[in-house]
């Protein structure tokens, strides 16, 4: 049985005492829950921070990137070593915020999940068909293209004990969720695709996340569903009440 996640995407927001403030009030929220994994992933200037807030806490602290190659000349990158050594244990990569602002594709998501492994980060691999893609009835193309994509590119071990986040994109800060049938559907897609890759243990056992206008009143539906093994919580992430009562409908 899968032990579901929840995993809160701060995005670009909040100063260093906002950060701390959040993650001490999330941890005296969630304080003694149990049966659910949780991480909150700050901007990596708050990592160390956070990481230091949650010290004796059950809340993980992952990052939301990490560079694509071993420490040396990459102004303005930060290693994946140097992300673990910060405190995070886990990496968002592949954000369709960073596909989209900042052109990224799979040789470079691939690139750094390669990093992130090589640093004991778990990555969370997130893909997601754009508005365009699904009215089109290219959302399991676009699926598959993504995480084949990476998968090429990695050693048998794939993602390691990472996870993966589906984000249809335009769910995304929209407010508009994909149904929990939607949500399955494309799930149950995505555990077809890794068991092919990976085997059908190695699939059963990797979590794949939810991620969208996830919130507390619609979390319940969409984690009942068989393969929707936990969420990637933006906007409701950055309050500690909607982001704990996310982990208890888990
Ligand atoms: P929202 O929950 O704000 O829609 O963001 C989802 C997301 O992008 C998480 O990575």
């Amino acid at each position: 049985m899968r032990r579901p996640l929840i995993a809160g995407n701060w995005k670009m927001n909040g100063l260093s005492a906002d950060a701390v403030a959040l993650a001490g009030a999330l941890r005296d929220r969630l304080d003694g829950l149990e049966g659910v994994d949780r991480v909150v992933c700050p901007p990596h200037i708050h990592l160390a921070a956070v990481a230091g807030e949650l010290a004796q806490s059950a809340i993980a602290v992952g990052a939301q990137n990490c560079a694509d190659a071993p420490q040396g000349a990459r102004t303005g990158e930060v290693a994946a070593d140097m992300v673990a050594d910060a405190g995070a244990r886990y990496v968002i990569l592949g954000h369709s915020e960073r596909r989209q602002y900042y052109g990224e594709d799979e040789a470079l998501i691939a690139a750094r999940c390669g990093q992130a492994l090589a640093a004991g980060l778990r990555p969370i691999l997130c893909v997601g068909e754009t508005l365009e893609a699904r009215e089109g009835d290219r959302t399991e193309a676009t699926v598959a293209e993504q995480i084949h994509g990476v998968l090429d590119r990695l050693g048998a071990e794939g993602l390691g004990e990472g996870v993966v986040a589906y984000e249809p994109v335009w769910a995304i800060g929209t407010g508009r969720t994909a149904t929990a049938e939607q949500a399955q559907q494309v799930h149950g897609f995505i555990r077809g695709q890794l068991a092919e890759r990976l085997g059908g243990s190695a699939a059963d056992a990797m979590r794949i996340l939810y991620g969208g206008s996830m919130k507390a009143d619609n979390a319940e539906a969409l984690l009942a569903q068989p393969d929707v093994d936990g969420g990637l919580i933006g906007g409701a992430s950055l309050q500690a009440d909607s982001f704990a009562a996310i982990c208890a409908a888990a």
